[in-house]
């Protein structure tokens, strides 16, 4: 098996270096590095230049307005974009509603959501877990009741991330009792400004507002807001997640943090000595490069696989789960031997205090935010139940 990129993909991987020197404004670059929020509108100046340059939408066709590309350039955009320090993009909208839209939507649903999706006018959030339906998401409550052309909505979802800056909801919605449950579950397409949407703040371990509460009180949808057919939901799930590319390794995170812990090192002095000279710290961190190494060659196989259409599904398990520890270990590293520097109430020290580095001021918000990767998307205790039962078969 050929593990190198082609001549094509390294061709590509240079301009993307080089989009992203010229094009990622300094200022977002240096604050996201940094750990720093950004703001609503930094993340919508950045869409704007991807989106002047078609390269927004990562899986979506060029038909409609999407990169085209397969998952090799993306695995690439991944790397580059996180060693760049260019911000997130409103992935709820991009890689998980507009793929849908474009499977299952109508016409006349394409017209309406895509192109506000690519102007950066819709902003989107995902709106599927709920209080005791999170792993267990079949468990769904949120009710839409039909009466003749609309639906009424009454429900919780909890953890939705940035619902706060969100004009749009997609949630999967309760349409029937079936006695399997799956069966009764539809996709809604909610606006949220309108009355009957509550969104509640939760602020996470990390003193990071990204997540909500959103209550839907006596809302009325029209059902030309379903996506798809009636019952349908829990079929085209199956196809977003099977959709979910390796990028959820995060090599590019990783990588990223891994030179953030270097540079750390070379700074840092512990009684007097460098960190970077100190065997403690050298050890845990070239085992953590060890560690990034084999995951990338894994990734690396998987894409392979992916590429030549062979995927088994249940991989993307191992990867999405070691690299979500990695990360968390990297991040650690740094929090633990910051020390007291660290320590997320740095953060309300006055701007410019000779105390703590700007750059080491963020380690422990950075540590304790990370605790999500192994939550998210499919816990670390589901992934290991997938890997036990389709790939040990025990
Ligand atoms: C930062 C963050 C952002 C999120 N953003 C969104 C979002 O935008 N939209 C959205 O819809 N959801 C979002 N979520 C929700 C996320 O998908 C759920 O938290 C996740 O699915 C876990 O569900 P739960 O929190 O209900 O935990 P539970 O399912 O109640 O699990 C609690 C614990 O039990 C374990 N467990 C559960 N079932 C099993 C089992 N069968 N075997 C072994 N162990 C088990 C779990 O692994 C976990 O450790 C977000 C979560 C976080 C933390």
């Amino acid at each position: 098996m050929n593990l190198n990129f082609s001549p094509e993909h390294q061709a590509f991987r240079a301009e993307v270096r080089d989009f992203l020197n010229t094009q990622l404004p300094l200022d977002i670059r240096e604050r996201t590095l940094r750990g720093e929020k950004l703001s609503k509108d930094d993340h919508i100046r950045w869409q704007r230049v991807l989106a002047a340059r078609g390269w927004l939408a990562h899986g979506w066709s060029k038909a409609y307005g999407g990169t085209g590309w397969g998952p090799i350039e993306r695995f690439i955009w991944d790397e580059e974009v996180h060693l760049a320090g260019a911000p997130r993009r409103n992935i709820p909208a991009i890689d998980l509603l507009g793929p849908l839209i474009i499977e299952y939507g109508t016409e006349e649903q394409k017209q309406r959501f895509l192109p506000p999706i690519l102007a950066s006018e819709h902003w989107w959030c995902q709106g599927f877990s709920e209080p005791q339906a999170g792993s267990d998401l079949a468990a769904l409550k949120m009710r839409a009741v039909r009466e003749g052309d609309h639906y009424w909505v009454n429900g919780t979802k909890l953890w939705t991330s940035y619902a706060q800056e969100s004009n749009w909801i997609f949630c999967l919605v309760r349409t029937s009792q079936e006695e399997k449950k799956q069966a009764g579950i539809s996709y809604l397409l909610i606006p949220m400004d309108q009355p009957g949407v509550t969104v509640s703040p939760i602020i996470t371990v990390g003193g990071v507002h990204a997540v909500n509460q959103v209550t839907i009180e006596n809302v009325r949808v029209p059902l030309e807001n379903r996506l798809g057919p009636e019952g349908a939901a829990w079929s085209m799930t199956q196809f977003l997640l099977s959709h979910e590319r390796i990028v959820g390794a995060g090599i590019g995170a990783s990588t990223r943090y891994i030179e953030e812990a270097r540079a750390f090192g070379r700074r840092t002095r512990r009684n007097g000595v460098l960190l970077s000279e100190q065997p403690r710290f050298r050890e845990r961190l070239a085992s953590l490069e060890a560690e990034l190494m084999a995951l990338k060659y894994t990734a690396y196989r998987v894409l392979a696989d992916e590429v030549a259409g062979k995927a088994e599904a249940a991989v993307v398990s191992v990867v999405k789960l070691r690299g979500g520890q990695l990360q968390q270990a990297i991040t650690e590293l740094m929090m633990e031997e910051g020390g007291q520097l660290s320590w997320p109430d740095v953060l309300t020290l006055p701007e410019g205090d000779p105390v703590v580095p700007p750059e080491d001021a963020y380690h422990a918000q950075q540590a304790f935010d990370r605790r999500k990767l192994t939550i998210y998307g499919g816990s670390a205790e589901i992934q290991r139940n997938i890997i036990a039962k389709r790939i040990l078969r025990v």
